[in-house]
Parts: structure tokens; C-alpha cells; sequence
């Protein structure tokens, strides 16, 4: 028997609700992404789409069976207890508030182990992209989405966050990764209002860099709050100044699917190129700026 059900109630209606609504934000970002390209591309839609659309293959499906479910699971176990207790009687406005929060800042705090050395084995095949856009979204190793379930299902329950909650929190989740991986480019005046506020395509973009302090900063998945309040919130580089990717993996040719799904078992690299120098950004003339004023 398993240890949840595939489809408890709450994930039929996340299945039925929130599955259309986040292929129509799919649609509408594949649509704008290309007819108002943000960043130019280096390599052709079709080789990276079809390399992109082969390791979704796995991974998408491992996260609905698997950190879905468990998700549901433990917190239906674990609300009525502890800290739940305590957020049940706060006023219903509050308690929502406080619950989105607490699940922003752990997709925040994930993101940022994801980057630590055991982690990086499994996310460097999502950062080794050589362009970003919407596929870039859905482009993870499953056993990123496997080892997630500890803490992005855990521990929302372990603080007493509603079931509802953690699975409406996940389709903004999915849709803000829709939405700042996408190389669309909004106009500029729009992005800076929003940038304080929301994590931006212009600002993820950054995080992709090849360029290594670049990589450290915008780690927040809907909120720029949680990367202020760390100082690794960095807007000030222009995109066309970027190069995506990991330095380690220029070569398309090295990057099969069969030699992606491997990647978390190699070595680690260096952030380096393969001839060892090492991406920088030469000091500006002037002060970088573009989403920062
Ligand atoms: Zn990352």
C-alpha cells in the first residue's frame, strides 16, 4: 500500500482547477516570450525544447506521485497538532498570510541549499540550460523533485500549514517559475515597479548567470522579500550583458539526456570554464543598472 494517495480529494480539484489554469499561463508565456524575446538566443527552440521536454518527462511526473501527495498527506496528518493549533486561532486573513509566507521562505531557503555542494549535483542540470525560457521552468533532474519532499512537504506540515493551503501556495509556486524562467520581455517601467515586489524574468535571468557571485543572488521563486532581507537580491545587471548557464557545461553536443540524467553522479566541477578561466564581469564605466535606478 502506498504511504499517500496519488489522488486524495484535494488533488483532484489541484488536478482539475489549478492543472488548466497553469497550461493557460504556459500558453500565454510561450506566446509572449516569442513574439517579445527578452534575451537573445544562443542555441536553436527545437534542441533545447526537445532535451528540456525529455528530462520534464521524468520529472514532472515524479513531483505529482510523489511530493504532491506528500505534501497532502503530511499535513492532513499534521495540522490538528502543535503549531497548527496556534495559527487556527488567528483570524482567517492572518493565518492565510502567515501560512503563504512561511511556504515563500521555505521555497526561498530551498533554493538557496539547492546551491550548497550535495544539492548543486541535482540543480546543475536545471542552471546548465544554455538559454532560458518557459521550458527552462520545467527543466529539473527527478531526483531534485525526490529529494524536496523532506523539506517542501515536511515541513509545511511540521509548522501546521493547511493541506489547501500548501497545494494552492504550489500552483503560485508553478506559476511564478513559469513566469520569471520565461525570456519575456515585459517594458522596462513595468518590470522595475514590479521588481520590488515579485521575482521578474529580468531578475531570474541573473541568477542563471555563468558569472558565479551572479548565481548567488535572486533565489526567491515568487517573493523578492525573503533575497532583501538575505542581501542576495541583485537587479542592476543588464541581460544583455548575461551569458546563461554553468561554466563547466558550455558544450551542447556534452549535454545528451542520457548524460544529464548522469550528471548528479560526476564530479564537481570547478566554476570554471572547461580551459579553467573563470567568467567575470569587467568593472563598468558607469554604474550597471536596469531594473535598479
Ligand atoms: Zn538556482
Amino acid at each position: 500500500m502506498p504511504l499517500f494517495s496519488a489522488s486524495p480529494p484535494l488533488l483532484q480539484r489541484f488536478d482539475r482547477w489549478a492543472g488548466p489554469a497553469l497550461a493557460l499561463v504556459g500558453l500565454g508565456l510561450l506566446l509572449l516570450e516569442t513574439r517579445h524575446p527578452l534575451r537573445r538566443r544562443t542555441r536553436p527552440r527545437p534542441e533545447r525544447w526537445r532535451r528540456n521536454a525529455l528530462l520534464a518527462a521524468p520529472a514532472l511526473p515524479a513531483a505529482r506521485l510523489t511530493l504532491l501527495p506528500a505534501m497532502v498527506g503530511l499535513a492532513q496528518r499534521a495540522a490538528p497538532h502543535g503549531l497548527g493549533r496556534q495559527l487556527a486561532r488567528l483570524p482567517g486573513p492572518l493565518r492565510l498570510g502567515l501560512e503563504v509566507l512561511a511556504l515563500d521562505y521555505l521555497a526561498y531557503s530551498w533554493h538557496r541549499l539547492l546551491h550548497a555542494p550535495l544539492l548543486w549535483r541535482l540543480h546543475r542540470v536545471h542552471h546548465s540550460d544554455l538559454d532560458m525560457d518557459l521550458t527552462t521552468a520545467w527543466r529539473f533532474h527527478f531526483g531534485e523533485m525526490l529529494a524536496s519532499i523532506p523539506y517542501r512537504a515536511a515541513l509545511p506540515a511540521l509548522l501546521g500549514i493547511r493541506p489547501a493551503t500548501v497545494l494552492a501556495y504550489e500552483a503560485v509556486f508553478e506559476a511564478g517559475a513559469a513566469f520569471h524562467h520565461s525570456n519575456w520581455r515585459l517594458p522596462l517601467a513595468v518590470e522595475r515597479r514590479l521588481a520590488p515586489l515579485l521575482v521578474t524574468p529580468r531578475a531570474h535571468g541573473i541568477h542563471h548567470s555563468v558569472v558565479h557571485r551572479e548565481s548567488q543572488s535572486n533565489f526567491g521563486v515568487v517573493l523578492t522579500l525573503w533575497d532583501r532581507l538575505h542581501r542576495t537580491l541583485r537587479l542592476n545587471v543588464p541581460q544583455q550583458a548575461l551569458t546563461i548557464g554553468v561554466p563547466a557545461y558550455p558544450d551542447p553536443t556534452r549535454q545528451t539526456v542520457a548524460q544529464l540524467l548522469a550528471l548528479p553522479l560526476a564530479p564537481l566541477e570547478p566554476w570554471a570554464r572547461p580551459d579553467g578561466t573563470v567568467p567575470g564581469r569587467p568593472a563598468p564605466a558607469g554604474p550597471l543598472t536596469e531594473l535598479s535606478r
